[in-house]
Formats: structure tokens, C-alpha cells, sequence
């Protein structure tokens, strides 16, 4: 196992739209295994490989709460085949958008189709911060952001932060200095 490298805005790796896993062999077993390492140092509950710069439709994800047992789940070539009409919103972060925060309307509850690391499908209905992190993380394998669920004019303020921060080579700072969330994927 390795700890990897999260990419972060404005890399333009997290725009692709990553590609299916095929074959679940030794090497998505590694990417998996560092992806745990990677999310769990960061620490974040939620990580899709692109985040690590692998183009491919794997989401490593741990919802337990820090005084809970670990629960690692993995979700390989995630899809959303049902979407509820109910909104709900709930704040989130980004290990690729690292501390910035924002309230983010989407589905309240979803059905997802995966694959498990053994090649099993299996279809999961989710609600609740489940919910919030398969849709975020599942928006990752197809070049989205959380910040593109947002005004433009939010968005286009957080772009040119990082935008700056990358020409100085520093991290980028935002004035409001929110709690960090647990709620970062
Ligand atoms: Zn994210």
C-alpha cells in the first residue's frame, strides 16, 4: 500500500470522464488499497481514483464515525439508475477542493448499480449522507464537481482562488474559516 497524491483544482484531470474497469484484477485490488490508505490519511470518507490521477471508475468510501470501527466500502463502475423527485440539501467538501464548504442541493435518495472487489453486482438504495457521497463521488468519474451544483458566481470565485494559489504555489484561503467537515470526498 501507498499513500498517494490527491490532484486538486484547477488540475484539468478531474474534468475526464474516467473509464470503465474491465477486469477487476491485482492491479484495481493495489488502486483500491491505496485509495483506503490515501482517503483515510487525509483524512476524507469518500475518493474516487481520478482524485489520485487514475482515470477509472473505482470510489473507495468510509462512512463510520471516528469513535465507530472502520467501514470500508468500494464501488466499481458506480451507476445511479433511480433518482428520488425529493431534493435535500447538506453541506459538502472536497479533498480536490480542500477547504472550501458549501450546501449542495441534490437527489435525497438514489439507487445505485455496482460492482463489489470480487465482481458481484449488487444495486444499494441510499439516502442520507450515503446519498450526498455516492452522488458526489459518482460525479467524479464523469468530470464533475460539487462546485458545479453551485451559483456560478461561487464557483467562478473558488476557481480563480485556486487558480491564484497555483501561480504562488500555496493553498488557496477562503475568508470564512468554517469548521472542517467530516462530510469531504
Ligand atoms: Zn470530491
Amino acid at each position: 500500500m501507498a499513500k498517494r497524491e490527491i490532484i486538486i483544482l484547477p488540475d484539468k484531470r478531474l474534468r475526464l470522464k474516467s473509464a470503465s474497469v474491465e477486469k477487476i484484477d491485482k492491479s484495481v485490488r493495489a488502486l483500491v488499497d491505496d485509495m483506503f490508505e490515501t482517503m483515510y490519511e487525509a483524512p476524507g470518507i469518500g475518493l474516487a481514483a481520478i482524485q489520485i490521477g487514475v482515470p477509472q471508475r473505482v470510489v473507495a468510501m468510509d462512512l463510520a464515525r471516528k469513535d465507530e470501527p472502520k467501514a470500508p466500502q468500494v464501488f466499481i463502475n458506480p451507476e445511479v439508475t433511480w433518482r428520488s423527485d425529493e431534493k435535500s440539501a447538506a453541506e459538502e467538501g472536497c479533498l480536490s477542493i480542500p477547504d472550501y464548504y458549501e450546501e449542495v442541493e441534490r437527489p435525497a435518495a438514489i439507487k445505485v448499480k455496482f460492482l463489489d472487489l470480487d465482481g458481484k453486482q449488487h444495486e444499494i438504495e441510499a439516502s442520507g449522507l450515503l446519498a450526498t457521497c455516492l452522488q458526489h463521488e459518482i460525479d467524479h468519474i464523469n468530470g464533475v464537481l460539487f462546485i458545479d451544483h453551485i451559483s456560478k458566481l461561487k464557483r467562478d470565485m473558488v476557481l480563480k482562488k485556486f487558480k491564484k494559489a497555483q501561480k504562488r504555489g500555496e493553498p488557496a484561503k477562503f475568508a470564512e474559516d468554517k469548521e472542517p467537515s467530516h462530510h469531504i470526498g
